[in-house]
């Protein structure tokens, strides 16, 4: 291992040269990580860490696979780089794949990020209503707490407002309304009830905002970042009967929910939906290459080909987005997933971490335990049960100890004012029972003692 002496040089050129995302959270001091192995990552001084996080949510087949590393470095070799404003075999290959996952009839266009793939889906949806003579529907509907991307127009889709308030003025034309949050709900205590309510009330919204000038509703089906929430299916249901009712587009955010993270291929395939467009990043290459990618139904692509008009295609064009490495990478990634059954320990494996942290509920500062669909898991802080006051030291407390005990996990910041008391799990899928029984055991032994 690196020496005391060259850890410090390399802690002051990382002061001096790099500037890092959210760093004021990292109470601990900055870790240099240096390998990684399935679920484990080693820092600088040789301390290995059970990754609870999967980095930020995406390293879903866990660190350390031969095969994808030979995978990009072979079409490296083969052909780095080719634009897809022409085609090359891995984007087509991975589309196809793609549709297989989706299953179901989608066009894919390819790009970098997270943010990019929503920016692009708002971009098709607009352009889109204007293709079919309904040129009015430009505005979005997203739910507060929500996180969609760090760009102009994401910011204004997401619904953390910490976040977004030192860059405005950002995309006109987002909406909020309240997420499913039945632990706080301002609607009911029933979750049902709660979850009725909270649609109905996007139903309203459309309608004061005129449905005809409304172009899409951009949800992720569990909302992860702002605090695992997990809808009823009545939710969902109602969602998609808005959706008919006003002709607006059900654009799901799978960044973090696809890939097998909620025990399902997708998130919105435990609710029975239909969406309009699909985003989606992080899992599809578990993080090892940069790729994102919009998937968006043919009806819809449709009405991007009217060859009479010079105008009707998509005037949106992304240097790097479906490199042929990503692709290649993303290919051999999802068939690791369909090999080793990930997404099924994911959902079995789920529920056994679920309902060993309901364990905790008698604690006095645990609010709300959420989870039970695949490897994500939340748990609510709280100074007292009765008036559910956030516990924000305590949730710190948990990740700092858990992270001295050599267990990483995740806790909303706040980004979300009022609302980092939440601490998140979600390790890579590949995670096995017995370190799954070892980050259970660190949680509960810190939260106890
Ligand atoms: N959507 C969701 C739900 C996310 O969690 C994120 C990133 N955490 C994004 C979009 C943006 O992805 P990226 O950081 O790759 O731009």
């Amino acid at each position: 291992m690196t020496s005391k002496q060259q850890k410090e040089e390399l802690l002051k050129k990382d002061e001096k040269y790099l500037w890092h995302a959210m760093k004021k959270y990292n109470p601990e001091g900055t870790m240099i990580a240096q390998k990684a192995e399935g679920v484990w990552i080693t820092d600088i001084d040789g301390n290995r860490y059970l990754d609870g996080q999967a980095g930020l949510w995406c390293v879903n087949v866990g660190y350390g696979r031969d095969e994808l590393a030979d995978a990009a470095a072979k079409q490296l070799r083969e052909m780095p780089y080719y634009p897809l404003t022409q085609s090359h075999i891995p984007g087509i290959q991975l589309s196809e794949k793609l549709n297989q996952w989706l299953d179901d009839d989608y066009v894919i266009f390819f790009s970098n990020s997270g943010s990019e793939a929503n920016e692009t889906a708002f971009k098709i949806a607009r352009q889109y209503y204007q293709q079919i003579g309904k040129a009015n529907k430009t505005k979005f509907i997203s739910r507060y707490r929500s996180y969609h991307g760090n760009s102009f127009a994401t910011l204004a889709a997401g619904g953390q407002n910490q976040r977004a308030y030192k860059y405005e003025p950002l995309t006109p034309g987002f909406v909020h309304v309240s997420p499913p949050d039945c632990y706080r709900s301002p609607f009911s205590d029933e979750k049902d009830r709660c979850c009725i309510l909270a649609a109905n009330e996007i139903d309203k919204t459309i309608t004061w905002e005129i449905s005809d000038t409304v172009a899409g509703i951009i949800m992720e089906p569990i909302i992860t970042g702002g605090g695992i929430l997990i809808p009823h299916n009545s939710y969902f249901e109602r969602v998609s009967e808005i959706c008919d009712k006003h002709d607006v587009l059900l654009i799901c955010d799978e960044v973090i929910n696809g890939f097998g993270r909620t025990g399902k291929p997708f998130g919105f395939m435990h609710y029975n939906l239909k969406p309009d467009i699909i985003t989606m990043a992080k899992g599809l290459t578990s993080g090892y290459l940069p790729l994102a990618a919009t998937a968006v139904k043919r009806e819809i692509y449709e009405a991007f080909q009217d060859a009479e008009n010079d105008y009707s295609h998509f005037r949106h064009i992304n240097t790097f987005g479906g490199s042929p490495a990503s692709c290649t990478v993303a290919i051999r990634n999802l068939e690791i997933m369909e090999q080793e059954k990930l997404i099924e320990n994911s959902a079995k494996l789920g529920e056994k971490l679920y309902e060993a942290l309901l364990t905790l509920k008698d604690h006095p500062y645990v609010g709300d335990i959420r989870g039970g669909k695949g490897l994500l898991l939340g748990i609510e802080f709280v100074k007292d049960k009765e008036t559910k006051e956030p516990n924000e030291v305590f949730a710190a407390q948990v990740v700092s100890r858990c992270k001295e005990k050599g267990v990483i996990i995740g806790k909303t910041s706040d980004t979300v004012p009022g609302y980092n008391n939440i601490v998140t799990m979600s390790p890579p899928l590949s995670i096995t029972q017995d370190e799954l029984q070892l980050l259970i055991h660190t949680i509960v032994d810190v939260v106890y003692h």
